[in-house]
C-alpha cells in the first residue's frame, strides 16, 4: 500500500491534509509531508523491533496521524490493526490479546482506557502516545510509554518502502459487531490497492483532485471504508474531524475547508442534518456523498437531495469486503424517466462495482432469477473479498468461492441490487417474510419519527410479528394509532407492525449502527 501514498506525494505532494486535532486546534499537512512522516515512522518501527506481519494496533480519531499509521504500519511490513474505542477496556484488551498485538497507538482521549485495560494486554511492548513531547502524560502507570513525535524525530528519512509479496497481510478490521462479536477480517496489499483502485471509480466514490474530502467514517471501522487508500490516488484535499462529531463542529469544518465529498454510516448523518435544519443553514460547497453500512432511509436521502442539493450515493458493504460491493448511480435510460421514478431507482443499494460478482440463491443454494422480485440469500465474490477469518475462527466461509453475506436482498433486471434485511434480522411470520428495512423506512418518513427499527416478537399463531421501536423527534407528539394508521395503503396488510412502542433512544453499536439484537431481547416478552 505504500506506492499509494507515493504516488500522491510525488505527483500531488501539495495537497492538504486538514485535521481537527485532539487538542482542540486545526492542524495542515501535505501528502509530501504524510509520506516523509510516515516513512520515518515505518523506519520507527524496525528499530522498535517490529517485523513483517507483526500485529501494529491503533486507538484513534479520524485524524494526519492516524492516516501516515495507515502507511507507516503497512508499508513497514506490519499489520495495521485499527479498534474501536467505543468498546468496554475489557473487549479492547480481549482484541488485543487475541490479535498479540505488538504496539499500541493512542489518542490521548483515550489515556484512561489505556491505564485500566495495560496490565490485561500480555502482548504489547510499548504503548505510543499520538502528540509531541509537550501533551506526553506524566506518572500513567503504563509500563513502556512511547511519544509519536519523538519517534519520528529519532528516526531518519533514509528509511526506504520495502518490497515484498503484494499477497502478503496489511490491514485487519473487526466487523462491527451488530448481530453478536466482532470478527477479524485480514486484508492483504493486493486486496487493499485493488479495492481502492475501483472504488475511487466514477460509478463508486467518483473522487477527483479537485474535490475536498471529509471521511465521518471512523478510521477504526474497516479502514474508514477505504478512504484513505483511495482518495490520494485522485489527489483531492482531506479533511479529518478529530473528535468533534457532533452536527455544529462537522458543519463549521464543512464549511471552512469548502467539503465537497464525504461518506459515512445514516445515523452520523442524523445529527448534522438535525442542526442544519433547526439552524436553517445551507451547505456551500458539499456535492456529493455516499451512504451504507446500513440502508439509506428515503426521508435521509429526500432531505439531502432536495433541501440541501447534495447527491446521495446509496452503497452496500460489508467488513468482509474491504468494505464496498455495489454503489447507485443512474444509467442513461433512466435520465428520461420521471423524478420520482429516478429516485426510486436511487434508493437501490445500486450496480456490483468492477471487479464485485453476486448472485442471489434460496435456502437449497439455487441460484435465483434477476427479476426484482424474488428474495433470496446475497453471496458475493471478488478480490478484496475475504476468505476467512482472522485465525481461521467461523471455519470455512466460502461456498465453490462465493462469500455468504448473511443479507437478503433482490436484483433487478438492470443488475440493481435491494436489500431487504439481514438474514436473521427478517421476521418469519406465518412462515412468509416480511422485510424489517422497508417498514422502517416507512415510519422514518413519518415527520414525528426520528428513529425507527423493526424487530419480530414471539406470536402464539404467526410465529412471528413485527414490532416498531420509535424514538420521537423532539417535540414531537404522535401516538400508537396515528403511526400504524400511517401504513395503511403503503404496504401489505399482513406487513403492518402489530405493536409501536415508544422509545428514548435506540441501542447503536461502535459504527453507529442500531444494534436488533439488543432491541429483541428487551422486547422479547413483549405481548402481541
Ligand atoms: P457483525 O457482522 O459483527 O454483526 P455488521 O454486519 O454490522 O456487524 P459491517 O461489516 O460493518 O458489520 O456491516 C455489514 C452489513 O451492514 C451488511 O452485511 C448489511 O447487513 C449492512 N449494510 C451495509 N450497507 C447497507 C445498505 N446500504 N443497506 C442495507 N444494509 C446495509
Ligand atoms: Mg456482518
Amino acid at each position: 500500500v505504500s506506492s499509494i501514498i507515493q504516488f500522491a506525494a510525488r505527483h500531488y505532494g501539495g495537497s492538504e491534509i486538514v485535521s481537527r486535532r485532539v487538542e482542540g486546534d486545526i492542524h495542515r499537512t501535505t501528502y509530501r509531508d504524510c509520506e516523509l512522516r510516515a516513512r520515518r515512522m515505518a523506519g520507527a518501527l524496525e528499530k522498535l523491533g517490529v517485523r513483517m506481519g507483526d500485529r501494529v494496533a491503533t486507538l484513534a480519531w479520524n485524524g494526519y496521524r492516524h492516516m501516515e499509521l495507515y502507511y507507516a504500519v503497512s508499508g513497514s511490513g506490519a499489520v495495521l490493526h485499527t479498534i474501536n474505542p467505543r468498546l468496554h477496556p475489557e473487549q479492547i484488551a480481549y482484541i488485543i490479546n487475541h490479535a498479540e498485538g505488538q504496539y499500541l497507538f493512542f489518542d490521548m482521549t483515550f489515556l484512561p482506557a489505556i491505564e485500566a485495560m495495560a496490565r490485561h494486554c500480555k502482548t504489547i511492548k510499548g504503548y505510543v502516545a499520538m502528540c509531541d513531547r509537550a501533551h506526553m502524560p506524566q506518572e500513567t502507570g503504563i509500563p513502556t510509554l512511547l511519544c509519536y513525535e519523538d519517534l519520528i524525530a529519532a528516526s531518519s528519512s533514509d528509511y526506504a518502502w520495502p518490497e515484498f509479496d503484494e499477497r502478503s497481510a496489511a490491514a485487519l478490521c473487526y466487523t462491527s459487531g451488530t448481530t453478536g462479536n466482532p470478527k477479524g477480517a485480514l486484508y492483504s496489499h493486493r486486496s487493499t490497492v485493488l479495492h481502492a483502485y475501483a472504488s475511487s471509480m466514477p460509478n463508486a466514490l467518483n473522487v477527483s483532485s479537485s474535490d475536498v474530502v471529509l471521511p465521518v467514517v471512523p478510521m477504526f471501522h474497516v479502514n474508514a471504508w477505504g478512504l484513505p487508500y483511495s482518495v490520494p490516488l485522485s489527489g483531492a484535499k482531506m479533511v479529518f474531524p478529530g473528535p468533534a462529531l457532533d452536527g455544529k463542529s462537522l458543519y463549521e469544518l464543512f464549511e471552512s475547508e469548502g467539503v465537497t465529498f464525504s461518506a459515512g454510516v445514516p445515523t452520523v448523518w442524523l445529527g448534522l442534518i438535525n442542526y442544519m435544519m433547526q439552524n436553517e443553514l445551507r451547505f456551500s460547497t458539499f456535492r456529493r456523498t455516499v451512504i451504507g453500512g446500513s440502508a439509506c432511509p428515503p426521508a435521509m436521502m429526500d432531505t439531502l437531495i432536495d433541501r440541501f442539493g447534495v447527491e446521495v450515493v446509496h452503497a452496500w458493504g460489508m467488513t468482509e469486503m474491504s468494505p464496498l460491493g455495489t454503489a447507485c448511480t443512474l444509467m442513461a435510460k433512466h435520465r428520461a424517466l420521471p423524478p420520482d421514478e429516478q429516485r426510486a431507482v436511487l434508493r437501490k443499494q445500486g450496480h456490483a462495482i468492477y471487479g464485485v460478482d453476486m448472485k442471489i440463491v434460496d435456502d437449497d443454494g439455487s441460484e435465483l432469477p434477476w427479476d426484482g422480485a424474488t428474495y433470496g440469500h446475497l453471496l458475493v465474490k471478488g478480490p478484496w473479498v475475504v476468505s476467512g477469518y482472522f485465525r481461521g475462527e467461523g471455519g470455512e466461509v466460502l461456498q465453490d468461492g462465493w462469500f455468504p453475506t448473511g443479507d437478503v436482498a433482490t436484483i433487478d433486471a438492470d443488475g440493481y441490487l435491494t436489500i431487504t434485511d439481514r438474514s436473521k434480522d427478517v421476521i418469519k411470520s406465518g412462515g412468509e417474510w416480511i422485510g424489517s428495512i422497508d417498514l422502517e423506512n416507512i415510519a422514518m418518513a413519518h415527520p414525528a419519527v426520528l428513529q425507527a427499527a423493526c424487530i419480530g416478537v414471539q406470536h402464539p399463531k404467526w410465529a412471528e410479528r413485527p414490532l416498531l421501536v420509535v424514538v420521537r423527534r423532539p417535540g414531537a407528539d404522535l401516538s400508537r394509532e396515528e403511526l400504524l394508521a400511517f401504513f395503511e395503503g403503503k404496504v401489505a396488510k399482513w406487513w403492518i407492525p402489530d405493536d409501536v412502542v415508544f422509545a428514548d433512544a435506540l441501542p447503536v453499536g461502535g459504527t453507529g449502527k442500531i444494534q436488533k439484537n439488543k432491541l429483541r431481547d428487551a422486547y422479547q416478552d413483549h405481548r402481541l
